[in-house]
C-alpha cells in the first residue's frame, strides 16, 4: 500500500496517479465494473484514452474510474488523489491517529 503522506511528491503525474487508483481499487487487477470479469486487453493505442481497459467476456471498455465521481467531472486525477489524501487525513485526525 502506497504511503498518502507522500502522495503530491510522488504521485505528480497522471498516469502515476491512475496506477495508484487502480492498484487500491483493484488489488486483484482489472475488474470489469458490469460483468464482474477479470478477463482484460489493455488497450494501449495512441488513439485510445489512457487507462482503458476491453473487457473480453462482455467486450465493454471500462478503466478504474468508469462509474466514479471522477469519471463524471473534469477534474484532474492528481486532484481527486490530494482530495483522497486530505480527507482521510481529516478522518485519522478526528479519530486520533498520528501520520506514521
Ligand atoms: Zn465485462
Amino acid at each position: 500500500m502506497p504511503s498518502f503522506a507522500k502522495l503530491p511528491a510522488s504521485y505528480p503525474i497522471k498516469a502515476a496517479c491512475r496506477t495508484l487508483l487502480e492498484q487500491m481499487g483493484w488489488p486483484d487487477g482489472p475488474k470489469c465494473p458490469l460483468c464482474g470479469s477479470y478477463d482484460h486487453l489493455r488497450l494501449e493505442a495512441a488513439s485510445c484514452r489512457p487507462g482503458l481497459i476491453k473487457c473480453r467476456d462482455c467486450s465493454r471498455q471500462y478503466s478504474v474510474t468508469t462509474h466514479t465521481l471522477v469519471h463524471s467531472t473534469n477534474l484532474r486525477l492528481s486532484t481527486w488523489i490530494e482530495a483522497m489524501y486530505l480527507s482521510l487525513a481529516r478522518s485519522a485526525a478526528s479519530l486520533g491517529c498520528d501520520e506514521r
